[in-house]
């Protein structure tokens, strides 16, 4: 596309050239940030990314058993933390509303649990709270929205964020010559965008490296994000006892790769391309998420891969159950769903995502996870 069509530009991209005009090349973080979340045309802000129709799936999509076995795991933590006659279920990110649905479902088990829930769901997206609001109409317990973590209200918490870490902006670095450089966003000759590195090294950025990393080759990158949200969640937990469960794709040690990916109508896209129309995530470095909430005093426990989670968590009984009252193509459904969640191979989730607890010291090994 050459300037001369810059009326046909996505409103995004359009505003993103005339700020690297002015400030100059854009760190990836900004852009990221930007894309997903500028409040008028950033991705979450205009759609509802998830289902077949959308641009993703993720596990509570694939089956209620993940929101399900995920309540059980509430309701146990619950009690761990001494029943507290008011706990609040913070889900970050809640998507569609399903693994919270699914999840107090399952809960009513335990209802005791859910007569002191109040749950609050933490998302910047105007359509999908639309969506929330609609799964979650049925429900009894009381709800509250919330922009950020930081607007629930004090007290004992049980968290829950599936897939809402990879959504977060990433900072890249390119290792050259030696030292450490910036990856931004910047126009080429022809006012199109285009991945370049800062000309000056980071000062000082080889200290702040994992060891695995510090030997990197030229060319390399490695990716890092704030640790705000880390830091806020797990200040939380250590202040008004609770625990929260991060399930997320990624690596369990920190290392260094370009994971950053585009992805539009189930399909891998350029991410540079058409920006805000097409989802922005990167891998979560689970290293470093536990190095953060450690260093505030929380206990940590994995990362363990998805399948060995929902294994622990009984997802085969659960699927043995829900196949008794099904028909036959429900029952193909079922052991469909089971393999991607669990599944190692390429197809399925069960390596690639990872889980990891983060709980306040006293409450003891979280259910599924091991000392
Ligand atoms: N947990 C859901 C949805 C995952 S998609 C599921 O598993 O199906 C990522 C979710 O995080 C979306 O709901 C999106 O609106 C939300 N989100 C992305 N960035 C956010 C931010 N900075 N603050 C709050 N919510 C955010």
């Amino acid at each position: 596309m050459s300037p001369d069509f810059a009326d046909e530009l996505s409103p995004l991209e359009a505003d993103i050239r005339r700020r690297i005009k002015a400030a100059g090349p854009m760190p990836v973080a900004e852009f990221m940030q930007i894309c997903l979340s500028d409040p008028q045309h950033g991705y979450y802000a205009t759609r509802d990314p998830l289902g077949a129709s959308g641009d993703f799936t993720t596990a509570p999509e694939v089956s209620q058993m993940f929101g399900e076995l995920i309540g059980l795991w509430m309701a146990a933590v619950w009690k761990q933390m001494g029943a507290p006659e008011n706990v609040r279920v913070i889900e970050l990110g809640p998507g569609r509303g399903t693994l919270m649905k699914d999840a107090l479902r399952a809960a009513k088990v335990m209802p005791d649990f859910l007569a002191a829930a109040v749950v609050h769901l933490v998302d910047i997206s105007g359509p999908l709270r639309a969506r929330q609001e609609a799964t979650l109409a049925s429900v009894t317990v009381p709800k509250f929205w919330h922009a950020s973590l930081d607007e629930v209200p004090a007290g004992p918490s049980i968290v829950i964020a599936n897939e809402f870490f990879d959504a977060l902006p990433v900072n890249q670095a390119v290792k050259q010559d030696g030292g450490w450089h910036t990856r931004v966003v910047r126009l080429d000759e022809h006012d199109l965008l285009e991945f370049g590195v800062a000309p000056e090294p980071i000062p000082q950025f080889e200290r702040l490296l994992p060891p695995r990393v510090r030997d990197a080759k030229d060319g390399e990158i490695f990716e890092w994000r704030s640790d705000r949200a880390a830091l806020e969640l797990a200040r939380r937990i250590v202040r008004d006892k609770g625990a929260a469960l991060v399930i997320d794709y990624g690596h369990a040690a920190s290392d260094v790769g370009d994971t950053l990916q585009a992805v539009g109508g189930h399909a891998f896209a350029e991410p540079l391309s058409a920006p805000g129309t097409v989802d922005l995530t990167a891998h979560v470095d689970f290293e470093a998420l536990v190095r953060t909430a450690e260093s505030m005093g929380a206990a940590c426990f994995g990362p363990i891969e998805q399948s060995e989670l929902l294994r622990n968590l009984g997802i085969e009984t659960r699927a043995h159950t829900l196949k008794a009252n099904a028909d036959r193509i429900k029952a193909r459904e079922i052991d469909n769903a089971l393999a991607r969640l669990v599944g190692r191979s390429q197809k399925g989730m069960g390596s690639l995502f990872k889980a990891v607890a983060v709980t306040h010291r006293s409450l003891g090994v979280p259910p599924a996870f091991s000392a």
